[in-house]
């Protein structure tokens, strides 16, 4: 049985890449350390961050910096690419929604910083209910009691689960 469900930002990222790999993520089925596609992160991650610079983390989501501007809070969320902009927008927007809840209304901003691109991410009362949707197959896909089949996807060439999802096929 699982605890309270702590949905992270990034179990909402999976969730629109790879339902197998939300799946792994959630029921914290961590991949090899030593895997070259974790290196690769950790090497993004420091090079986004630097070594001391910390993400902002409130209670399970991590937050890659806020700002305050004209007033109001701003959620920044950076990416390498806008490959998977769609996983990228509902993440930003869980954490919109993350921090509603909370009584702190903010907007968000996706950075590309590779490709110069800049985008507004708004919490609507549209956005909102496909937000919870989303949450929704979370939750269920979280109690599912084994990994979902998956077939092979572009995104397996970049995770570091390939070797436990494809290793005896
Ligand atoms: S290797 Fe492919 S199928 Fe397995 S978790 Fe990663 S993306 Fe999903």
């Amino acid at each position: 049985m699982l605890d309270k469900l702590a949905i992270t930002g990034t179990d909402v990222w999976y969730y629109f890449v790879c339902k197998r790999r939300a799946w792994l993520s959630i029921r914290k089925v961590f991949p090899d350390e030593e895997d070259e596609n974790m290196e690769i992160g950790r090497f993004i991650h420091e090079y986004r961050y630097g070594r001391n610079k910390k993400e902002i983390g409130i209670d399970f989501i991590k937050l890659d910096s806020i700002k305050r501007e004209d007033g109001s809070w701003v959620v920044m969320e950076v990416k390498k690419s806008t490959k998977y902009f769609y996983s990228s927008y509902y993440q930003l927007l869980y954490y919109l929604y993350i921090l509603e809840e909370k009584g702190i209304r903010a907007k968000g901003e996706l950075l590309f910083p590779e490709e110069r691109r800049r985008e507004i991410v708004e919490l609507t009362e549209d956005n909102k209910i496909k937000l919870e949707e989303t949450i929704r197959g979370i939750e269920k896909l979280a109690y599912e009691p084994i990994p979902l089949y998956s077939k092979k996807i572009a995104a397996c060439k970049n995770c570091a689960y390939d070797e436990y999802c494809w290793s005896e096929v």
